[in-house]
């Protein structure tokens, strides 16, 4: 059974949360991450090696110091807008990074894989309602197409090496831990939630709402945000689903619930009893109208369900870190 995780990108929000929650629950965990975005402070559990995934040899001597049942790659460069002024950078990165990764596993003969990838994948949905895993991909970026061609090479890989493996395709992580240990904090942030809830601390530049005329409910767009506790659950239910089934799954997660740009506008506002004024800006390029997800996958085969139901309730989890940041 499993019992030594390596967490690639443990250091960043998503990883943190997968980290603590392992911690917390007896697990051995180490940590590989370059800290380009994440934080040393964030990693108090378990081992941290600093390190690239592109550095094979590092990963190499990793795998001979530490014997590891399963691998959680969080690891990626992550901005949709950068990825398109800078693609190299991003295939370098997301997918030569995961095939070193990758080989450095095999090499070492660890063969489970939990792999985060994102609604990305779909590019600009096809029809109105919720989105499924067999939607039709197609990126309309290069980090969403980073993201899918290491979906690609995961089922490859399967086949010819027994790889097992879940890729988990995440609407919009959002929140905080609940006890307000880690949190969200990207340099710059360009997430709706965190600049909402810094426009209501008084901090920086007014709030920008990009876009006014998508065809939704009041014009602005519909995200999905699913609670990043949620998401570290999933992984964890991943990752014991991996223990008895081989090949490649692939799950949405989100909360399979809708809100504009206004809607979370307006619930910050009661949260933080803060005017939260904004100015309206043109669209941003490559932001679709509309992504929700079809989360009936998760639930039936991972038996995974989102504890924050409520997008208010994500809000007050990040509200509470964003007051109290330790990082
Ligand atoms: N958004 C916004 N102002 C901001 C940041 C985001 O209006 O400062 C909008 C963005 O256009 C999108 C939604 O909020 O419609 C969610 O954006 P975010 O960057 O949080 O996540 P994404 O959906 O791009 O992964």
């Amino acid at each position: 059974s499993i019992v030594n995780v390596l967490i690639c990108g443990g250091a960043g929000y998503i990883g943190t949360h997968m980290l603590k929650m392992l911690a917390l629950r007896g697990y051995e965990t180490t940590v590989f991450d370059n800290l380009s975005t994440g934080h040393r402070a964030a990693v108090r559990w378990g081992r941290f090696v600093e390190g690239n995934i592109l550095d094979r040899e590092a990963l190499d001597r990793l795998f001979v110091s530490q014997h590891i049942d399963v691998v959680m790659h969080f690891c990626a460069l992550s901005q949709v807008g950068e990825s398109v002024r800078d693609p190299y950078t991003y295939y370098q990165n997301n997918v030569t990074g995961t095939v070193t990764l990758l080989e450095a596993m095999r090499a070492a003969d660890v063969n489970k894989l939990v792999f985060s990838s994102t609604a990305a994948v779909y590019g600009v949905p096809v029809n109105e309602g919720l989105l499924s895993e067999s939607h039709p991909t197609n990126p309309i970026n290069p980090y969403g197409a980073s993201k899918l061609m290491v979906e690609r090479v995961l089922e490859d890989a399967s086949r010819a090496y027994g790889l097992r493996s879940v890729i988990l395709r995440y609407f919009n992580a959002a929140g905080a831990d609940s006890e307000g240990d880690i949190g969200e904090s990207h340099l710059p942030e360009t997430h709706l939630i965190p600049n909402v809830l810094r426009v209501a601390q008084g901090i920086g530049e007014p709030l920008k709402v990009f876009g006014n005329d998508y065809v939704t409910r009041d014009g602005t767009c519909i995200r999905d945000y699913v609670h990043v506790t949620d998401l570290a659950q999933a992984h964890f239910q991943a990752m014991r689903f991996l223990e008895s089934n081989e090949g490649t799954h692939c799950f949405n997660l989100g909360s399979g619930k809708g809100h504009t740009v206004m809607e979370v506008i307006a619930a910050a506002r009661e949260i933080t009893g803060q005017p939260i004024e904004f100015v309206r800006a043109p669209r941003r390029a490559g932001d679709p109208p509309a992504l929700v997800a079809d989360i009936r996958r998760a639930i039936e085969v991972l038996d995974w369900r989102p504890e924050f139901e409520d997008v208010r309730s994500i809000i007050e989890t990040a509200w509470r870190w964003h007051r109290a940041p330790h990082y």
